[in-house]
């Protein structure tokens, strides 16, 4: 076991660090803290995504991808605003279904442009009946010869509002058992009409988080990809490598508190000496570095038993609820050895907080990952 990264991950990390610190915060900068950035500056931060080649790591080198192992994609997704970094997942994620359930005329027409961030994407699975329930889709496939029709809503769809192609799960009615005839279907903003809706949310307001209604969108049969009923193996698969990757954007938020109150605390005095010299600051400080370390670690440990071919349902689970709780108890100590500072909008500590407490939800709420890693550990679910 080795704890310390080798030098191809330092050069990772040092490449992923300034491009954020050079061409993407830059962006971020220059508009509200609290809007969608609009999509011309989507536009911008993707090109410099795809300069840093993480547009499509989870596909091979001869597709075009970056073919990382999912360890070294975190490290350096650990280094990116989590607004962007989100986004990302989102974007490579549905890169990764293209490519791994579409006929070789659909790959040609979206990826080289996905790849090169000149377009962006995104998937739709969620409903308001199907959320955790995510097999339960109730949005409506209609195939006739050549065409297909979408028709029902989704909810909550990173990077919809900026999307190019929505990669949204659907349902082709009933089996003889009462359950669901998944299939997929690539929604071209070009060629379907669609309505989106961008929802209000406490935190990652620069990002995109959308409503998505289909009334009969039209779409050509050819877009439908993946076998049928491959859509809840696909998500699992992604869900894996996402969980960790979404504690480690929670990692990011907490150690740049972490860093603003270390400073603070040596700085600012009370009781005629600075308040890091009071053993409950170093204790609130201590807490905080166990918290973050604990939550880094746990997940690089899951990254690494994807990568080993290994079983990674409950450690991946296992690391995102510690990772989102851990970070946001580390900020809410953060914002507390701030004292009042640490509630005001100037320094930006409860802005953090907003933030990682959205990343308790996509990709598993708490209470399903505690869920899937007690199915790993006893061999019975309990969800239903
Ligand atoms: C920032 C963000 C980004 C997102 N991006 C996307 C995206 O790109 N694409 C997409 O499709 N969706 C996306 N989502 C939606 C997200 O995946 C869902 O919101 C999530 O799966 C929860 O579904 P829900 O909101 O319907 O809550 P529900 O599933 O209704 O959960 C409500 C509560 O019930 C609990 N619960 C539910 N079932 C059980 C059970 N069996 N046992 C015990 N407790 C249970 C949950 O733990 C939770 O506490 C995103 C959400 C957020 C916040």
């Amino acid at each position: 076991m080795n704890f310390s990264l080798s030098d191809d991950q330092e050069m990772m990390v040092d490449a992923a660090r300034r491009m954020a610190r050079e061409r993407i915060e830059p962006v971020l900068a220059r508009h509200p803290v609290d809007q969608p950035l609009p999509k011309a500056a989507m536009l911008e931060i993707y090109a410099a995504l795809a300069e840093l080649g993480i547009t499509a790591p989870r596909i091979p080198v001869e597709a075009g991808g970056g073919g990382l192992k999912m360890l070294d994609y975190g490290l350096m997704i650990e280094q990116l605003p989590p607004v962007v970094a989100l986004s990302l997942i989102s974007h490579e994620g549905t890169i990764s279904r293209i490519h791994a359930g579409c006929p070789e005329d659909i790959r040609a027409r979206y990826l080289p442009d996905l790849i090169a961030g000149r377009k962006i994407a995104c998937t739709a699975n969620t409903e308001a009946g199907a959320g955790s329930d995510s097999g339960a889709v109730r949005t409506r496939l209609k195939i006739e010869g050549d065409e297909a029709w979408v028709t029902g809503s989704k909810m909550w769809i990173t990077n919809a509002s900026v999307a190019d192609v929505i990669n949204v799960s659907c349902t082709l009615g009933q089996d003889d058992n009462g359950r669901n005839i998944a299939r997929r279907i690539l929604l071209d903003r070009s060629e379907s009409e669609f309505e989106v809706r961008e929802t209000p949310v406490m935190g990652l307001q620069q990002g995109h988080l959308s409503e998505v209604v289909f009334e009969a969108t039209r779409a050509p049969a050819g877009n439908i990809i993946g076998e049928a009923g491959d859509a809840a193996k696909t998500l699992t698969l992604a869900w894996n490598g996402n969980r960790p990757l979404l504690g480690l954007m929670c990692v990011h938020l907490a150690q740049k508190a972490f860093e603003l109150a270390l400073e603070h605390a040596k700085a600012h005095k009370q009781f005629g000496k600075p308040i890091a010299a009071h053993q409950l600051v170093q204790q609130d400080l201590a807490d905080v570095e166990t918290l973050i370390v604990s939550a880094r670690l746990m997940c690089y440990s899951a990254l690494d038993a994807i990568d080993r071919g290994l079983r990674a349902n409950g450690s991946s689970a296992m690391a995102k609820r510690h990772a989102t709780q851990a970070c946001e108890r580390a900020i809410q100590l953060c914002m507390q050895v701030h004292g009042g500072m640490g509630i005001s909008r100037e320094l930006g500590i409860e802005r953090m907080w907003r933030d990682a407490r959205m990343f308790q939800v996509p990709d598993g709420m708490n209470g399903i990952l505690a869920l899937i890693q007690g199915r790993e550990l006893v061999g019975i679910g309990a969800f239903r």
